[in-house]
């Protein structure tokens, strides 16, 4: 198959609040050890949102899109063609050193040289896209064409609640905030024997009303309100925003464990005396790893649900009114298809 030299893109184009837009990209075909994806879909997500406000870093112009489902449309060298057509999701890392005490340790997420696609290297927001053969994951059938974007924020959930542990089966887990993130963390926590209560604001009704159908139990916070909960032994602050972390600080139980999943992208005012106080743990996961990734596609096959999660697809034209939805928090998870408008 021959590749075009250009695709459309959407990438981040300069800094600023005016920053995004479509480009024309080069499609690279792959080097030795790559292969280029036809994307099905690619995710919008909150840390897109980061990048466009300037608040995680990106090195522009770069076609953003981080979570990528497609199929295997050329092969370079040293790479098998059994890939060829095979559905996959990809790992975010386009490369890292190799060579630091992360990377050896099996946490290329933390390495200082690492280059993710849709921040630093071209992402998944345009049609071709060129990615190491390593960081294919083959989807099962089970998943949806368009829900197998989903496959990267489930590793990251993966990453945040499993490496190690912190749910025990039993656990009362608080999981604060229905967005993605908040649903894949309520499914996941489940599925470890956690007692689930996923409470959100009445904004959030639709998503907690769509968590509840995938059996999770729900609650609409009012102002000022802590739901009935025993104290939990594990908060999952999924909201990104200071009142979530506040109230999970205040809500958690003596030598709990609170886990930060949201991204603030700004300094927030919490009570740290509480991790004193009730002689709290506090940990969080820096997106994925290649571990958290396989056992990410295990729980694929254990009752994880990613296709109720995809709210729309739309062509990249339609970019703006989907990033519009999605910081409006309408929905949950918008995804591009970069074929729609071929
Ligand atoms: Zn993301
Ligand atoms: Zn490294």
């Amino acid at each position: 198959m021959s590749l075009p030299d250009t695709a459309p893109g959407l990438g981040k184009l300069e800094r600023g609040p005016a920053g995004l837009g479509l480009w024309q990209q080069p499609v690279r075909p792959p080097a030795p050890g790559e292969v280029t994806i036809e994307v099905i879909a690619a995710g919008i997500c909150g840390t897109d949102l980061h990048i466009a406000d300037d608040e995680f870093p990106s090195e522009p112009p770069v076609t953003m899109g981080h979570e990528v489902t497609g199929e295997v449309a050329v092969v370079g060298d040293e790479v098998s063609d059994g890939w060829l057509g095979r559905r996959v999701a990809v790992e975010t890392y386009y490369s890292y050193c190799e060579a630091c005490e992360y990377c050896r340790a099996g946490y290329p997420n933390l390495c200082s040289q690492r280059r993710s696609i849709g921040s630093r290297e071209n992402g998944g927001f345009t049609r071709w896209l060129t990615v190491p053969a390593r960081n294919l994951h083959e989807l099962p059938s089970s998943v949806g064409r368009h829900a197998g974007a989903l496959a990267e924020p489930l590793a990251c959930v993966a990453n945040l609640l499993f490496d190690p542990p912190v749910i025990s089966p039993g656990d009362s887990v608080l999981v604060i905030g229905p967005g993605t993130m908040g649903v894949l963390t309520a499914q996941a926590a489940q599925l470890a024997g956690g007692r689930v209560l996923l409470v959100g604001l009445e904004r959030d009704r639709a998503r907690l009303e769509l968590a509840a159908s995938l059996g999770i139990v729900t609650h609409i916070l009012k102002a000022g309100e802590q739901p009935a909960f025993d104290p939990p032994d594990v908060v999952c602050e999924c909201s990104g925003a200071g009142p979530g972390a506040v109230l999970g600080f205040e809500m958690l139980g003596s030598r709990g464990h609170y886990v930060q999943v949201g991204i603030f992208g700004a300094p927030v005012t919490v009570p740290l005396d509480a991790i004193l106080y009730k002689e709290a743990t506090v940990t969080s996961g820096n997106a994925s790893t290649p571990a958290s990734w396989r056992r990410a596609m295990r729980l694929l096959g254990e009752g994880i649900e990613l296709d109720p999660l995809v709210t729309a697809v739309v062509g990249l034209d339609q970019w703006e009114q989907a990033f519009a939805a999605t910081r409006a928090g309408e929905g949950m998870k918008y995804v591009l298809d970069p074929r729609e408008d071929a």
